[in-house]
């Protein structure tokens, strides 16, 4: 007998007929879910879609989900959904991260001075996911409070089994299937897809009602190049032995603020509910935790996740099913890269749906794509490997920040926000590109995961500023080609290859325990790699944020 008859017996379930056959259903109202729904409609016109969602709309605007901040690439992923004239009017822009680091003698700050050319936002989620509901709700079939149990193979379609909260159960047909239920992995657990990444971070996480403020907390010095502007537009990061903690403002009254640690160095015990929570705040971050106590701002939730890695591929596959978001790839928040990941995914999906339709073969394709995310899921495990284990040692977290955005700005960044798979022979040649930098990468990521990289590092970890202000450094460079994208490919795979210099001597200096602050901040590096990193256009802020300090 089949599971689903058991189900739909066991649960006295009623069969209603078989409604209409789409071109895809997608299980999941989330981000993942939302995201491709829109990005599909707007590139295949013609296409049918039924959404199939376990709970109803509108959701809780603020204390509903974590994933409340962008980066670039999914700023820009956002942008081109939904516009920025709405991201920027309903949302809060950010203004990059900020990495604080105290100890017992000294405060330590890194970040920008200005907004970039191009916005990425911090939100509440729910509103977020509410106003994509309000897009789609006229143009595709959402089933709200309607769950996904089975699906079966059958010829050109696919029977896809879903009940309501009445019980009553209704049988889709469908070409395609896609998992976006997040961490239900529906589709991922029916085929025995998913694992765990080999990460030991978890993490703990609470809204408050209120403006939690850097300038507060810690207030800047005359001393301090950030002195006299409003730092609570950055993503804050507050680095520790094993820890991180984010503050983000996702509106003018409401604020996010979570750790992420290492299972390996803070037992999840000392975190587990709120009170504790803040106890462990008051061993480890004593200025924050008293800042919070003093402010006494009202908590709207506390949630935690352990050990949240996982992966689960392939992305997408021949027998017509796909897995974005959550159910494909969830490795760690430490850069916000989850709805970049979701941006990638949901580009391979759409390609292919829309290749198949215009009736092209979609085999090579897929095995294409495929193979470019299970090349991300290695570089990016390798970006977050005993990452947190550093996080007390300020040349680390300096070099480290450094190399991954060099890593980010200079290879992927890039590459999707011009379009850069948009043809497939192009892609490879592209994909080629990046593979080299990665390689470079790895190179030097194995270096800063030694112990031996702290104890060389002494001295540069001495001589290196408290102050460290980005706005001015190679990564400004790097990162003007993003302020002009324009979809020219000839330039892209120019601009990868002078990235891939820049990585090699980047390699060289940490091979060689140089500081690499020299390079970075007062380019001491040879002159042709800052002349062809940008020559594509200086950085410089975007003229009409400035007036927001
Ligand atoms: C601590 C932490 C911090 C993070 N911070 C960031 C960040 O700053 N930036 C970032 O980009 N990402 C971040 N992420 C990643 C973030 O989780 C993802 O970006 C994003 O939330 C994934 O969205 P999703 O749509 O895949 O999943 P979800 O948002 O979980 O949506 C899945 C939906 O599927 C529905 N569903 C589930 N099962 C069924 C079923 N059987 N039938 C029908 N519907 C179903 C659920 O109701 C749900 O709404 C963070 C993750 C963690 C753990």
């Amino acid at each position: 007998m089949l599971i689903i008859n058991k189900i739909i017996n066991y649960f006295n379930i009623k069969l209603r007929d078989i409604v209409k056959n789409y071109d895809v259903v997608i299980i999941g109202g989330g981000l993942a879910g939302l995201t491709l729904a829109s990005q599909l409609l707007r590139d295949i016109p013609d296409i049918s879609i039924c959404l199939i969602h376990d709970a109803k709309f509108p959701n809780e605007e603020t204390a509903f989900k974590v994933g409340e901040a962008t980066i670039d690439l999914g700023g820009y992923y956002l942008r081109e959904l939904l516009g920025d004239e709405y991201l920027s009017r309903e949302h809060f822009i950010k203004m990059g991260m900020r990495f604080i680091y105290t100890n017992d003698k000294l405060y330590k700050e890194m970040g920008i001075r200005n907004f970039p050319q191009k916005n990425s936002y911090q939100f509440e989620r729910g509103k977020l996911e509410n106003h994509f509901f309000s897009l789609l709700q006229d143009k595709i079939d959402i089933l709200q409070n309607t769950r996904f149990l089975d699906v079966e193979d059958e010829g050109h379609f696919k029977k896809i089994h879903v009940v309501e909260l009445s019980k009553v159960q209704k049988i889709i047909n469908s070409r395609w299937i896609v998992d976006a239920s997040g961490r239900k992995k529906v589709i991922s657990r029916k085929y025995n897809l998913s694992s765990k990444g080999n990460l030991p971070n978890s993490s703990v996480w609470f809204r408050v009602k209120g403006a939690v403020l850097v300038d507060e907390i810690y207030p800047a010095e005359e001393d301090n190049p950030f002195y006299g502007m409003d730092r609570s537009y950055s993503s804050l990061h507050i680095d520790g032995k094993g820890y991180w903690i984010w503050v983000l403002r996702l509106s003018d009254h409401t604020t996010s603020v979570g750790i992420c640690f290492s299972e390996n160095i803070h037992q999840f015990d000392s975190l587990s509910d709120l009170e504790k929570t803040f106890e462990w705040l008051k061993t480890h971050e004593r200025v924050f935790y008293d800042y919070l106590l003093k402010k006494q701002f009202s908590i709207l939730d506390f949630k935690y996740l352990r050990k949240y890695a996982s992966i689960a591929q392939p992305c997408i596959s021949e027998n017509h099913w796909a897995l974005t978001g959550d159910a494909c790839i969830f490795l760690d928040p430490v850069y916000s890269s989850g709805i970049d990941l979701m941006c990638i995914e949901n580009t391979f999906i759409v390609d292919v749906l829309a290749q198949e339709k215009n009736g092209q073969d979609i085999k090579e394709r897929m095995a294409f794509y495929n193979s470019v995310i299970s090349d991300l899921v290695i570089a990016y495990s390798n970006v977050f490997d005993k990452m947190y284990e550093q996080k007390d040692n300020w040349y680390y977290i300096f070099v480290k920040y450094v190399v991954d955005s060099v890593f980010y700005f200079g290879s992927i960044c890039p590459c999707f926000m011009n379009k850069g798979m948009r043809d497939f022979k192009n892609a490879k040649i592209i994909w080629d590109k990046i593979h080299k930098i990665y390689m470079e990468y790895d190179k030097v990521n194995s270096i800063l995961k030694t112990k031996k990289f702290s104890e060389n590092n002494r001295q540069n970890n001495l001589d290196l500023p408290r102050f460290i202000n980005l706005s001015e450094s190679l990564f400004a460079k790097i990162n003007s080609y993003l302020t002009e994208p324009d979809n020219d490919l000839e330039k892209l795979i120019n601009l990868l290859q002078d990235n891939y210099q820049v990585m090699c001597k980047i390699c060289e200096y940490i091979s060689s325990d140089r500081n690499l602050y020299d390079l970075y901040i007062r380019r001491d590096g040879p002159p042709e790699i800052f002349h062809t990193s940008w020559r594509y256009g200086e950085f410089f802020p975007n003229p009409e944020m400035v007036n927001r300090n």
